[in-house]
Parts: structure tokens; C-alpha cells; sequence
């Protein structure tokens, strides 16, 4: 009796709800994967402080009334405006820019009052919003503007105005069952592009916390002129969401503009990597925050491939591998540590400051602590570079720096530097294909060297291969990403896939 009822009911009530588990979870895996997830813009409009460095006056799109405390808030997609006791209200009765929409005509998204500075009115030709208070309208899509009188006679069909060719129209966005998505999230199916010739969508990418809120800057201003969702803010997102964008246009290409500094653009470049996608994006460069090396330089050097090999022999393993992409320096020792200190601070949860002076107060904080620590002291014994196979005698040193670009650290001309009278040493191009190679003696060298006052110890140029043996643990960094790194061999061989870059917005 009991068996039977264990045999009839029990096993298949339970094979059931496993086999159920499974394609529920298999199915939203799927769809996760195919899917790339935006903000639902259609909540909450996306609050800025008002930063008022003109004379312009804003209103508040609910009450009216003039705003004068700095607590007053615009929405940088759609550009309403209003005071802290207005925010809900202006969240439930104006909608913000949509970023989907299921039809194909575009209308014009008016907002009320709150208009660019110096507005011609499109009907008219005459100026706009000249008498205080709420008045006149414009598109927050075409930018357009219009007075009161004059909205009655446009073409209520919106053309999206002068960078029609940057946006993804909404209609063109394919939102996955709205019933489905997670709070504030709109799952992306794809992108059907429209039929006008030359549209090559333009995805910006920044983080809001870098170059001393310059990057919350250059996302705002996107984010009024684009569709919100091309906008992809670093400090929410990976580059890899960023780049999904460039996967879901398939055939179709587009520009990406990357702001930030060189750890941001080098971080973005390797994604597009592994990302391996059908079209290469293009890759503008809005150089912001103190590591700028690589956008000092006018136009590109070649990429270098640097290989990391691990020796597990004594631990009884094969040895593994690992490959990193180098575009701008490498290196190993002292500079690095400093990096790696700085890096640990600022992502430590006590790191409350994001402001340029305090930031260049910490790294010299951590600078002078390694005149004094010395951590990384005779690194020479602990190291063994090799160029074109052939290995170097280095002096007593605190860090080996290899070079693909003229300038190092804050903008100095490390391989130039007392290079004249110097026979025999090639000058730096960043087109020769060849690598310099560095030693620095001391932290205090560095402070020396970052001022023009000493030049470094050359150890010579490679064209085809360096290889660095580390012996010990040691702090690395390549274009300014910092890690410690465990014993390994670094061999850094010329990559020839570049990618398409622009420079156009520089
Ligand atoms: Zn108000
Ligand atoms: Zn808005
Ligand atoms: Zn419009
Ligand atoms: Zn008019």
C-alpha cells in the first residue's frame, strides 16, 4: 500500500517539480543571456543637482515658482526641473524621455519652460523664453524650441534635429513582455535599425566618479542630447554592457566615445577583445582625470600583447597561462606599488573624497611612504629582463618601466629625458613598432624624474619581444591597472589586431 503510493504519487510529483525547476531556470538563463538590461526611465526622471554657473534663472515644471535653494534638482535626460517638495509629483504627473516606445512615428517629447540659453523659436525665428517664469516649450529629443503661440503651427512629427544620425530612435528598441522586467529594468531584445542611409549610433561610456565629477558632466550632457540608454555609466555598469550594444546592432557599426582616464579606456579596449564582435566599433577618446597618457599622444601606437606564464612545476602542475592586452606602459616595482596602494584606497569603504587635490594628496601620501618603507628594494635581484632575447645587466633598481608611448606618469617624456650628447640611443616614436625599456632607481628618482630633473636608466629598445622574469611577488601595472603579482614570466609580443580609433573628439 505504501509502496505502491510512493511508486504512483511521491516519484512523479517530485520528477515533476525537479524537471520544472530546471526549465524555469534554463529558460530565464537564456533569456538573461540574450537580453541586455536598461533603466526604465518610464519610474523616475534621472535627478542632477542644478549647477547654476550662468545667469539663467530655472523654474520649477510643477509649482511654478522660481528656484533659488541649491537643493533644487533637473532631470538631465528630458531637462523638467524641480524643487525637493516637487520631486514626487514631477515623477508621477510628467513622463520622462521614453526610451521605447512600440510605434515607429515620432512626436515631439515638449517640455514646458526651463529652455536652453539663447533659444530661437523654430516657427518664428524670434527668441525664446525672454519673460520670467514658465513659458515656451521645446523638444527634448530635437532640441527645438517654440513659443507658446507658435507650438500650434509645427508639424507635431519629431525628426530628431541635428544628431538624428547618433540616436537609437525608441522605436527602434525591441523591449522584451514589460510584465517581466525587475524593478526600474527594461529587458532589450533588439535593435531594428532604421532606414535612414549613414545612421551609426554613437554609445557613451564614462564613469560619474572620475575626473572630479567631470564624467557625471559628460554623461548628463548625453544623456539630453541621445536616448538615455546609450548613455552607460561605469560606475553602475561593466564595459561589457557597454559593448552589448555594439553585439545587439550585428551588422550594423557604431562609434563608441569612452571619457575617463587610461585605466577606463585600456579596460574598454580589452572588452571589445574579448568580446570579439561582427564590427569593430570605432573608439573615440574624451581624455578626463589625472592618468592621461595615451590621449597625450596624436594618434595611436601599436598594441602589445603581454603574456603572463606560470611556472607550477614546483608545485607539481603544468604551468598555466594568462594574456593582457598593454597599449599605453608597463611596470613592475616601486610605481606600481604606489598605484596598487592608491587603487586599495580609493575602493575601500572609508574613501569618502572623489575630488582632484585630495586625490593627488593620497598618491603623494603613498609616494613618500615608499621613500620610507622601500618595498621594493633591490628588485634587481628579484627580476631578469631579456630584450630580443638577449638579457640586460640592470643596476640597483626599484622599478623596470616599458614603455609603447613618449609620455610616462604625469606627462613626462620618460625615454627623452637627457637623451641629448646620448650616442647611440634611438629616439622614441610611438610608429616604430619597438619598446623602450626603463629602470628607475628609487621612488625618489621617480619625484626627480617627474619634474625634469634626472633622466632614467635605459636599458635598451626591443622590436619583437620582452621577456621579465619575476622571481618574487611583485606589484605590476599595466596602463594604469595595478595588481600584485605572484612569480611569473612576462613575455610582451606585438599584437596586430588594433582596433578602428578615431580621434576626432579630442
Ligand atoms: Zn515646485
Ligand atoms: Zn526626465
Ligand atoms: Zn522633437
Ligand atoms: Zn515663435
Amino acid at each position: 500500500m505504501w509502496d505502491s503510493g510512493f511508486c504512483n504519487v511521491i516519484i512523479p510529483t517530485v520528477s515533476t517539480m525537479i524537471i520544472y525547476v530546471l526549465t524555469v531556470n534554463l529558460v530565464r538563463y537564456l533569456m538573461r543571456d540574450n537580453c541586455l538590461s536598461i533603466r526604465d526611465v518610464s519610474k523616475n526622471h534621472s535627478w542632477t543637482p542644478i549647477i547654476s554657473s550662468s545667469n539663467k534663472a530655472y523654474y520649477c515644471s510643477i509649482c511654478e515658482s522660481l528656484l533659488l535653494n541649491t537643493k533644487s534638482v533637473l532631470c538631465d535626460s528630458c531637462g523638467v526641473c524641480a524643487d525637493t517638495g516637487c520631486i514626487k509629483a514631477a515623477d508621477k504627473q510628467l513622463v520622462c524621455k521614453a526610451i521605447t516606445q512600440s510605434t515607429e512615428i515620432m512626436k515631439h517629447h515638449w517640455i514646458h519652460g526651463n529652455l536652453p540659453t539663447v533659444a530661437m523659436c523654430e516657427v518664428c525665428d524670434e527668441e525664446c523664453d525672454i519673460e520670467p517664469g514658465l513659458v515656451d516649450w521645446f523638444c527634448c529629443w530635437c532640441q527645438k524650441c517654440v513659443h507658446e503661440a507658435c507650438k500650434l503651427k509645427i508639424n507635431e512629427i519629431c525628426d530628431f534635429g541635428k544628431f538624428k544620425l547618433m540616436i537609437i530612435p525608441p522605436g527602434s528598441l525591441e523591449v522584451v513582455n514589460r510584465r517581466r522586467t525587475v524593478r526600474r529594468r527594461l529587458q532589450l531584445r533588439s535593435i531594428i535599425p532604421p532606414v535612414w542611409s549613414d545612421w551609426k549610433p554613437l554609445i557613451v561610456v564614462a564613469n560619474k566618479k572620475s575626473g572630479n565629477n567631470d564624467g557625471a558632466m559628460v554623461l548628463s550632457m548625453f544623456r539630453r542630447l541621445l536616448n538615455p540608454s546609450q548613455v552607460v555609466d561605469l560606475s553602475e555598469r561593466d564595459p561589457v554592457a557597454a559593448l552589448e550594444w555594439c553585439r545587439l546592432l550585428g551588422d550594423k557599426s557604431c562609434n563608441v566615445l569612452v571619457a575617463g582616464g587610461d585605466g577606463t579606456v585600456a579596460w574598454l579596449l580589452n572588452s571589445i577583445h574579448k568580446l570579439r564582435l561582427k564590427q569593430v566599433p570605432a573608439v573615440a577618446i574624451l581624455p578626463l582625470g589625472t592618468g592621461n597618457d595615451l590621449s597625450r599622444v596624436l594618434g595611436w601606437g601599436s598594441e602589445w600583447t603581454v603574456t603572463l606564464q606560470y611556472d607550477g612545476r614546483s608545485l607539481g602542475f603544468r604551468g598555466s597561462q594568462q594574456r593582457k592586452f598593454m597599449y599605453n606602459y608597463m611596470s613592475v616595482g616601486v610605481d606600481a606599488q604606489v598605484a596598487l596602494n592608491f587603487h586599495r584606497a580609493r575602493e575601500s569603504r572609508f574613501y569618502l573624497f572623489s575630488h582632484r587635490i585630495f586625490n593627488k594628496l593620497l598618491y603623494l601620501c603613498f609616494g613618500t611612504q615608499q621613500v620610507v618603507e622601500r618595498e621594493c628594494k633591490d628588485l634587481d635581484k628579484r627580476i631578469e629582463v631579456y630584450l630580443d632575447g638577449k638579457q640586460v645587466d640592470l643596476p640597483s633598481t626599484e622599478s623596470i618601466v616599458v614603455l609603447n608611448i613618449p609620455y610616462w606618469g604625469a606627462g613626462v617624456k620618460l625615454w627623452d629625458l637627457g637623451l641629448q650628447g646620448n650616442e647611440g640611443v634611438g629616439m622614441q616614436s610611438i610608429n616604430d613598432g619597438k619598446l623602450e625599456v626603463c629602470a628607475l632607481y628609487s621612488s625618489f628618482h621617480i619625484a626627480q624624474l617627474q619634474v625634469g630633473m634626472s633622466q632614467p636608466h635605459r636599458l635598451g629598445q626591443a622590436k619583437t619581444v620582452t621577456v621579465i622574469k619575476l622571481l618574487d611577488s611583485c606589484a605590476v601595472q599595466i596602463d594604469g591597472e595595478p595588481w600584485s603579482q605572484n612569480p611569473c614570466e612576462f613575455s610582451i609580443t606585438h599584437c596586430n589586431q588594433a582596433s578602428m580609433l578615431m580621434s576626432t573628439y579630442r
